[in-house]
């Protein structure tokens, strides 16, 4: 069977990578000097191949997993990547989000990952949306949509509880599960809407909160021109951004690349479409340039591999 795993995660951790030395740049200035290659230092003076928090988080998330799913055993490995400098590129963490240090912080003195989640509205940054792939793998059998919000919700709550965040989380882990069904890009985008909406009706979500989310919901979100899509950290914009760059491309460069050149939180945009793009398109289909230049390369191939095995089983 073909590797998913792999190319998921993969294509997130490339796209990260493509995104991190222009973090924070404009759309306008990434008009003019588009990012089409790995580049080397830049907003934070790394060497090519560099990936951030995103991936960091993403491997934690996919390690712990290979051992079968523990919550707090979870929210130990993200300590790690804090406090030690677990799977980070070259032993130091140099890009973490404000809610995400606060709430691992929290994690720190001792409480439980089930409480260290902040709750409210201004916690919905995308910190939880771009390491949640792994679940994807995790979940991919689970025809229970109850147990799939809940296990999405814990996992993101780890960091980010507030429903905004858990629902965009919930929405790209159903999107992802229809592409590692080997769902076309309509097919998919269709299933998701139907599994989350004939799911939200039967909750008592607030529905001033699934609004939010109709251009993805109700509309097609690809339709939507450029200047409707915006990039920066704000969870809801990730899903919007990620999702439009994935149905707007035909191979998995076009995707990240486009996501890049969007300008503000580059490597997470590209990270989030990353994932998906990997996923489709296959391991194949990323540049193997791209691939030999990566940080840990070798690292992350067994850990994909390890969760492959496991996940098979
Ligand atoms: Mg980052």
């Amino acid at each position: 069977m073909e590797n998913k795993v792999k190319a998921g995660i993969f294509g997130v951790c490339i796209g990260d990578a493509l995104g991190v030395p222009v973090e924070f740049k404009s759309r306008d200035y990434l008009k003019r000097f588009p990012v089409i290659n790995m580049q080397e230092f830049g907003s934070h003076q790394q060497p090519k191949g560099t990936w951030s928090d995103d991936s960091s988080l993403t491997f934690c998330l996919a390690e712990e997993l290979t051992k079968g799913y523990d919550l707090e055993k979870i929210g130990q490995s993200f300590v790690k990547w804090v406090k030690y400098g677990h799977w980070t590129a070259h032993g130091r963490l140099f890009d973490i989000g404000g809610t995400t240090r606060e709430t691992i912080g929290r994690l720190i003195k001792g409480e439980s990952a089930r409480f260290s989640g902040n709750i409210f509205e201004e916690d919905n940054g995308n910190g939880s949306l771009m390491r949640i792939l792994p679940l994807a793998f995790y979940l991919k059998d689970e025809e229970n949509p109850e147990k799939l919000y809940q296990t999405v919700k814990e996992v993101s709550t780890i960091t980010h509880g507030h429903f905004r965040s858990v629902f965009a989380c919930l929405i790209y882990v159903i999107f992802a599960i229809q592409l590692i069904k080997n769902k076309n890009k309509t097919e998919a985008y269709t299933s998701m809407q139907e599994i989350v909406l004939e799911y939200a009706e039967k909750q008592w979500f607030s529905l001033s909160e699934i609004e939010l989310f109709q251009r993805i919901l109700k509309n097609d979100i690809s339709n939507y021109s450029e200047d409707k899509i915006a990039s920066g950290g704000y969870v809801l914009h990730s899903l919007e951004a990620s999702l439009w760059c994935f149905l707007n491309s035909d191979c998995y460069s076009e995707a990240v690349l486009k996501a890049v050149n969007l300008g503000e939180d580059t490597d997470t945009t590209a990270a989030i479409t990353g994932g998906l793009a990997g996923i489709y398109y296959g391991f194949e289909n990323i540049p193997k340039e791209w691939i030999d230049v990566l940080v840990r390369k070798d690292d992350i191939e067994v850990l994909c591999d390890k969760l492959n095995d496991k996940l098979l089983k």
